[in-house]
């Protein structure tokens, strides 16, 4: 059996800068030596926050900070390539970069004129950071001696047509994806793929949404039937907490899929929370690596028996908010309630992160991010409004002053007097839990707190469950039973 294929993903910090990017090219050169390689990357750090920033200038009519931006992006961009490549390269780059940029700045002035930004040209234009970005790797490994061609997404990844979020379909994908690659992977040759972008089956641009190249490099990974995908970024992986937070937060060697998606989810930022899913399927193990200390150990995401009980790591999200709905009477059933509010988040394409409800007052609340929460409550307002205007329902409430932490764990499932643990842990430092939320999966304990008490309570609980450096696994597993 040929060598099974090594997907790379270099984030943006990762091809943040010249040394940054020959770095990433040196860890590339020493693995095409050994199999096959695909590298996906994003675009160089801040850059997708500039293009974005200039569309909507744009848009508010704002062309001294159009040109400004577009003129910033270039020259980040030049003198990235000056110092990366050698002469005799770095000119025709630069010229192609310029075209890049030049189709970018089409989109921005178009804007400007109509001072309107449609999602579908924004998605167009968004990954212009990553084109770049994939043109100088494949240049610099070039350079290096190793054949390698940027590739865009755009040829590859099958989606549908949500902007700024698409859904892939992973099976026309894996067949697109492998028509275009296989052939080039077979020749030795190294695809450098723009993450972040792909298209419609008709060919429309789409992105995956911010944050979305982990997601690309998954999508790759799942349709070629990768052996591996690794991720390199600038952290040292998965955490047993976050470190602004705890300052003994403990590096995870090894984590499951369930464990690192629920993380991902509920605010862990190392992964794109929708980065896992074509893998866990296929079994295709995952490596979190720093790449500026590749030598370090990273987290590999894999399945396998967790041998230890309780808490693995504890997260947390700010910026959320909880909607609270609440009947008058008993007039109206509970369950057809939750049911219309959750149809009118599914309508709105909201995500609902918690749920809880109490059963004798007709009472329930859910928990979205910030920003969805006008799109939610329009949407509750026009469904419900029959029943808020005769009364049935209280008005709806929103709480905007809240934080959600969760600690996962697959060692939690069966392991009794947990929950009641990290209660008291918390209502120690005084901390009032709002809500409370447990899947019967077990492998993630939700609580919603006051937004200002959420640090105190993840380090509550990182200290009680003992997550720390500086304690062994046996004192850890004791503590549990304890
Ligand atoms: N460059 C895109 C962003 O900043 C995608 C990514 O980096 O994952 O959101
Ligand atoms: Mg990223």
């Amino acid at each position: 059996m040929s060598t099974p294929l090594l997907v790379m993903k270099f984030g943006g910090t990762s091809v943040g800068s010249p040394e940054a990017i020959a770095r990433a090219v040196g860890l590339v050169a020493e693995q095409a030596r050994q199999r096959p390689v695909a590298v996906v990357v994003s675009a160089m750090s801040q850059v997708t926050n500039r293009l974005l920033a200039t569309l909507e200038a744009g848009e508010q009519g704002d062309a001294e900070a159009v040109e400004s931006n577009l003129a910033a992006l270039q020259r980040a961009h030049l003198a990235t390539c000056a110092e990366l490549l050698p002469q005799d390269r770095a000119g025709g780059v630069s010229a192609r970069i310029d075209e890049i940029l030049d189709s970018f700045a089409r989109v921005a002035r178009g804007m400007l004129l109509l001072r309107e930004r449609p999602p579908r040209a924004v998605d167009e234009a968004a990954p212009t950071g990553e084109r770049i970005a994939a043109l100088l790797v494949s240049e610099a490994l070039a350079a290096f001696g190793v054949s390698a061609k940027s590739v865009s997404g755009t040829d590859l990844i099958v989606t549908d047509a949500t902007f700024d979020g698409a859904n892939p379909f992973l099976e026309e994908t894996a067949a697109k994806a492998s028509a275009a690659l296989q052939p080039m992977l077979d020749e030795g040759v190294v695809p450098i793929i723009t993450g972040y972008s792909a298209a419609t089956r008709e060919g429309i641009p789409t992105t995956l949404g911010r944050g979305g190249s982990d997601f690309s490099a998954s999508i790759i990974a799942a349709a070629l039937r990768a052996g591996e995908l690794w991720i390199w970024t600038d952290v040292d992986g998965i955490l047993s907490c976050d470190p602004a937070i705890a300052d003994d937060a403990r590096l995870l060697a090894d984590v499951t899929y369930n464990e690192a998606a629920e993380l991902s989810y509920n605010g862990a930022k190392v992964l794109h929370p929708r980065t896992l899913a074509p893998l866990a399927e296929l079994e295709i193990p995952v490596h979190i690596k720093n790449s500026f200390h590749p030598e370090r150990p990273g987290t590999r995401i894999f399945n396998h028996r967790v041998e230890q009980p309780g808490v693995r790591a504890i997260t947390s999200l700010s910026g959320v908010a909880l909607i609270s709905i609440e009947a008058s009477g008993l007039s109206l059933s509970g369950a057809q309630l939750m049911a219309r509010a959750l149809e009118c988040a599914a309508h709105a394409k909201v995500e609902v992160l918690l749920m809880t409800r109490s059963s004798f007052r007709q009472n329930f609340c859910m928990l979205v991010r910030s920003e969805d929460v006008a799109a939610v409550l329009d949407r509750l307002r026009e469904e419900l409004a029959l029943e808020l205007a005769h009364g049935y329902l209280h008005p709806i409430e929103v709480d905007h002053s809240v934080g959600l932490l969760a600690a996962v764990g697959e060692g939690m499932r069966g392991t009794p007097g947990l929950a009641g643990r990290l209660f008291t842990a918390i209502s120690k430092r005084h901390v009032n839990i709002i809500a409370i939320a447990q899947g019967s999966s077990e492998l993630t304990i939700a609580i919603v707190v006051n937004e200002q008490d959420l640090r105190t309570a993840v380090s509550a609980i990182h200290s009680e469950c003992r997550l720390g450096r500086g304690v062994s696994a046996t004192q850890r597993a004791g503590s549990e039973r304890s």
